[in-house]
Protein backbone atom coordinates (compact mmCIF):
# COMPACT_ATOMS: atom_id res chain seq x y z
CA UNK A 1 0.00 0.00 0.00
CA UNK A 2 1.39 3.28 -1.10
CA UNK A 3 0.30 6.23 1.29
CA UNK A 4 -0.61 9.77 -0.11
CA UNK A 5 -1.12 13.27 1.33
CA UNK A 6 -3.91 14.86 -1.32
CA UNK A 7 -3.59 12.59 -3.70
CA UNK A 8 0.58 12.88 -3.91
CA UNK A 9 2.29 9.55 -2.86
CA UNK A 10 4.68 9.58 -0.61
CA UNK A 11 8.55 8.74 -0.62
CA UNK A 12 9.63 5.61 1.86
CA UNK A 13 10.23 6.56 5.06
CA UNK A 14 13.30 3.70 4.76
CA UNK A 15 14.59 5.93 1.76
CA UNK A 16 18.12 6.44 2.53
CA UNK A 17 18.69 9.63 0.13
CA UNK A 18 16.47 11.27 2.64
CA UNK A 19 18.18 12.55 6.14
CA UNK A 20 17.55 11.33 9.21
CA UNK A 21 14.48 14.39 10.42
CA UNK A 22 12.90 13.57 6.57
CA UNK A 23 13.06 9.39 7.01
CA UNK A 24 11.07 10.55 10.80
CA UNK A 25 9.10 12.52 9.44
CA UNK A 26 7.42 10.17 6.90
CA UNK A 27 7.76 7.63 9.58
CA UNK A 28 5.15 9.15 11.67
CA UNK A 29 3.22 10.26 8.94
CA UNK A 30 2.53 6.32 7.48
CA UNK A 31 3.97 4.37 10.50
CA UNK A 32 2.22 6.08 13.70
CA UNK A 33 -0.30 8.03 11.95
CA UNK A 34 -1.98 10.89 13.23
CA UNK A 35 -3.38 10.76 16.46
CA UNK A 36 -0.66 7.66 17.22
CA UNK A 37 1.19 7.12 20.31
CA UNK A 38 4.69 5.64 19.88
CA UNK A 39 7.92 4.81 22.66
CA UNK A 40 11.58 5.80 22.18
CA UNK A 41 12.06 2.47 22.04
CA UNK A 42 10.02 2.05 18.87
CA UNK A 43 11.48 4.78 17.51
CA UNK A 44 14.98 3.76 18.46
CA UNK A 45 14.25 0.11 17.04
CA UNK A 46 12.81 2.07 13.77
CA UNK A 47 16.36 4.31 12.89
CA UNK A 48 18.67 1.62 14.30
CA UNK A 49 21.47 3.22 12.48
CA UNK A 50 20.47 7.10 13.78
CA UNK A 51 22.18 8.00 16.62
CA UNK A 52 20.44 10.89 17.81
CA UNK A 53 16.77 9.93 16.61
CA UNK A 54 15.02 11.40 19.78
CA UNK A 55 16.63 14.70 18.75
CA UNK A 56 15.93 14.75 15.03
CA UNK A 57 11.99 13.86 15.55
CA UNK A 58 12.19 17.46 18.18
CA UNK A 59 13.42 18.96 15.36
CA UNK A 60 10.13 18.22 13.50
CA UNK A 61 8.58 20.73 15.84
CA UNK A 62 10.51 23.56 14.04
CA UNK A 63 8.64 22.60 11.03
CA UNK A 64 5.63 22.95 12.42
CA UNK A 65 4.82 19.48 13.35
CA UNK A 66 3.19 18.87 16.57
CA UNK A 67 4.66 15.87 18.67
CA UNK A 68 3.39 15.91 22.02
CA UNK A 69 5.00 14.45 25.78
CA UNK A 70 3.72 13.59 28.59
CA UNK A 71 4.33 17.33 29.76
CA UNK A 72 1.93 18.49 27.28
CA UNK A 73 -0.71 15.45 27.43
CA UNK A 74 -0.85 14.06 31.08
CA UNK A 75 -2.62 11.00 29.51
CA UNK A 76 0.84 10.19 27.85
CA UNK A 77 2.99 8.06 30.39
CA UNK A 78 6.89 9.29 30.76
CA UNK A 79 8.40 7.09 27.99
CA UNK A 80 5.71 8.03 24.99
CA UNK A 81 5.16 10.39 22.70
CA UNK A 82 1.95 11.61 20.76
CA UNK A 83 1.78 12.37 16.86
CA UNK A 84 -0.86 15.20 16.94
CA UNK A 85 -0.69 16.87 13.69
CA UNK A 86 1.48 17.28 10.21
CA UNK A 87 4.00 19.84 10.03
CA UNK A 88 5.91 21.32 6.60
CA UNK A 89 6.06 18.66 3.81
CA UNK A 90 9.81 18.34 4.47
CA UNK A 91 10.74 15.69 2.03
CA UNK A 92 9.31 17.99 -0.89
CA UNK A 93 12.09 20.32 -2.54
CA UNK A 94 12.65 23.37 -0.37
CA UNK A 95 10.02 22.88 2.20
CA UNK A 96 12.64 22.38 5.11
CA UNK A 97 14.60 25.89 4.89
CA UNK A 98 11.33 27.31 4.06
CA UNK A 99 9.01 25.98 6.99
CA UNK A 100 12.35 26.61 9.40
CA UNK A 101 10.62 28.26 12.76
CA UNK A 102 12.88 30.65 14.45
CA UNK A 103 11.81 29.80 17.78
CA UNK A 104 9.42 27.26 18.83
CA UNK A 105 6.87 28.39 21.08
CA UNK A 106 6.00 27.10 24.69
CA UNK A 107 2.88 24.88 25.18
CA UNK A 108 1.56 28.19 27.19
CA UNK A 109 2.67 30.51 23.90
CA UNK A 110 0.61 28.00 22.07
CA UNK A 111 -2.47 27.91 24.41
CA UNK A 112 -2.83 31.84 24.36
CA UNK A 113 -2.61 31.40 20.43
CA UNK A 114 -5.41 29.18 20.63
CA UNK A 115 -7.56 31.06 23.46
CA UNK A 116 -7.16 34.40 21.31
CA UNK A 117 -8.08 32.74 18.27
CA UNK A 118 -11.16 31.27 19.70
CA UNK A 119 -10.17 27.89 19.47
CA UNK A 120 -11.22 28.33 15.79
CA UNK A 121 -8.60 27.40 12.91
CA UNK A 122 -8.15 30.30 11.30
CA UNK A 123 -8.30 28.99 7.52
CA UNK A 124 -10.93 26.63 7.27
CA UNK A 125 -13.16 28.19 10.57
CA UNK A 126 -13.15 24.25 11.90
CA UNK A 127 -13.08 24.38 15.79
CA UNK A 128 -11.34 21.79 18.16
CA UNK A 129 -12.35 18.16 17.64
CA UNK A 130 -14.87 18.60 15.17
CA UNK A 131 -15.29 16.18 12.45
CA UNK A 132 -14.34 17.50 8.99
CA UNK A 133 -17.09 18.34 6.71
CA UNK A 134 -15.97 15.77 4.16
CA UNK A 135 -15.79 13.07 6.57
CA UNK A 136 -12.34 12.08 6.24
CA UNK A 137 -8.92 12.37 8.60
CA UNK A 138 -11.19 11.93 12.06
CA UNK A 139 -11.25 15.06 14.03
CA UNK A 140 -9.64 18.44 14.04
CA UNK A 141 -6.52 19.13 16.03
CA UNK A 142 -5.16 22.57 16.52
CA UNK A 143 -1.67 24.17 16.07
CA UNK A 144 0.03 26.87 15.06
CA UNK A 145 1.62 28.57 12.19
CA UNK A 146 3.17 31.82 11.48
CA UNK A 147 0.89 33.58 9.14
CA UNK A 148 2.87 36.36 6.92
CA UNK A 149 0.55 39.80 7.52
CA UNK A 150 0.41 42.70 5.21
CA UNK A 151 0.47 46.07 7.29
CA UNK A 152 -0.42 49.10 6.46
CA UNK A 153 2.94 50.99 5.88
CA UNK A 154 3.09 48.27 2.91
CA UNK A 155 6.09 45.94 5.28
CA UNK A 156 5.03 42.24 5.90
CA UNK A 157 5.00 40.92 9.74
CA UNK A 158 4.80 37.16 10.74
CA UNK A 159 1.96 37.17 13.42
CA UNK A 160 0.75 33.83 15.21
CA UNK A 161 -2.43 32.24 13.93
CA UNK A 162 -4.52 29.35 15.13
CA UNK A 163 -4.66 26.54 12.13
CA UNK A 164 -6.42 22.88 12.38
CA UNK A 165 -3.76 20.15 11.42
CA UNK A 166 -5.11 20.05 7.70
CA UNK A 167 -4.46 23.55 6.96
CA UNK A 168 -1.18 24.10 9.01
CA UNK A 169 0.75 21.90 5.74
CA UNK A 170 -1.24 24.50 3.30
CA UNK A 171 -0.10 27.83 6.05
CA UNK A 172 1.02 29.70 2.93
CA UNK A 173 -1.00 32.19 2.55
CA UNK A 174 -0.88 36.32 3.27
CA UNK A 175 -3.19 37.99 5.31
CA UNK A 176 -3.85 41.55 4.18
CA UNK A 177 -4.37 44.24 7.45
CA UNK A 178 -3.68 47.12 4.96
CA UNK A 179 -7.11 45.81 2.69
CA UNK A 180 -9.47 45.56 5.68
CA UNK A 181 -7.91 48.65 7.13
CA UNK A 182 -8.96 50.86 3.93
CA UNK A 183 -12.45 49.27 3.24
CA UNK A 184 -12.94 49.68 7.41
CA UNK A 185 -12.12 53.38 6.32
CA UNK A 186 -15.01 53.49 3.82
CA UNK A 187 -17.86 52.40 6.47
CA UNK A 188 -20.52 54.51 7.78
CA UNK A 189 -20.28 55.24 11.54
CA UNK A 190 -23.29 52.87 12.23
CA UNK A 191 -21.60 50.42 9.22
CA UNK A 192 -18.17 50.76 12.11
CA UNK A 193 -20.25 50.19 15.40
CA UNK A 194 -21.93 47.48 14.41
CA UNK A 195 -18.53 45.54 12.92
CA UNK A 196 -16.59 46.44 16.24
CA UNK A 197 -19.82 44.74 18.04
CA UNK A 198 -19.32 41.73 15.57
CA UNK A 199 -15.38 41.59 16.67
CA UNK A 200 -15.77 41.94 20.18
CA UNK A 201 -18.77 39.31 20.08
CA UNK A 202 -15.96 36.84 18.01
CA UNK A 203 -19.63 36.51 15.52
CA UNK A 204 -21.74 38.35 13.40
CA UNK A 205 -24.34 39.44 15.94
CA UNK A 206 -27.72 40.18 14.96
CA UNK A 207 -27.55 44.37 15.43
CA UNK A 208 -30.67 46.89 15.54
CA UNK A 209 -30.45 47.45 11.91
CA UNK A 210 -31.49 43.66 11.49
CA UNK A 211 -34.12 43.22 14.26
CA UNK A 212 -36.19 46.63 12.48
CA UNK A 213 -35.76 44.80 8.90
CA UNK A 214 -37.05 41.61 10.58
CA UNK A 215 -40.30 43.44 11.58
CA UNK A 216 -40.40 45.61 9.06
CA UNK A 217 -41.02 42.96 6.71
CA UNK A 218 -44.19 42.07 8.64
CA UNK A 219 -45.44 45.29 7.51
CA UNK A 220 -48.02 45.86 5.20
CA UNK A 221 -47.07 47.91 2.10
CA UNK A 222 -48.99 50.84 3.03
CA UNK A 223 -47.37 51.22 6.45
CA UNK A 224 -43.60 50.00 5.01
CA UNK A 225 -44.36 53.20 2.76
CA UNK A 226 -44.72 55.54 5.89
CA UNK A 227 -41.63 54.13 7.11
CA UNK A 228 -39.88 55.11 4.26
CA UNK A 229 -41.28 58.62 4.11
CA UNK A 230 -40.33 58.82 8.30
CA UNK A 231 -36.64 57.85 7.41
CA UNK A 232 -36.36 60.60 4.66
CA UNK A 233 -37.62 63.30 6.59
CA UNK A 234 -34.37 62.88 9.13
ZN1 LIG B 1 -8.25 24.29 9.03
Amino acid sequence: MTDSIDGTALPSWQDLKFGAKVRAALWLETQVRIGGVFTKAELRQAFPDVAQIDRRVRELRDHNWQIDTHREDLALKQQEQKYVSRGAAIWLPGQAAASKQKTTLTSTQRAKVWSDDSFLCRTCGIGVGEKYPDGTSGTSQLAVARRGVLMADGSTEEQLVTVCGRCVASNTSEADLAGVLAEVALLSPLEKHALASWIDAGQRTRGALERVWGVLQTLPAASRNTVQDALQQD
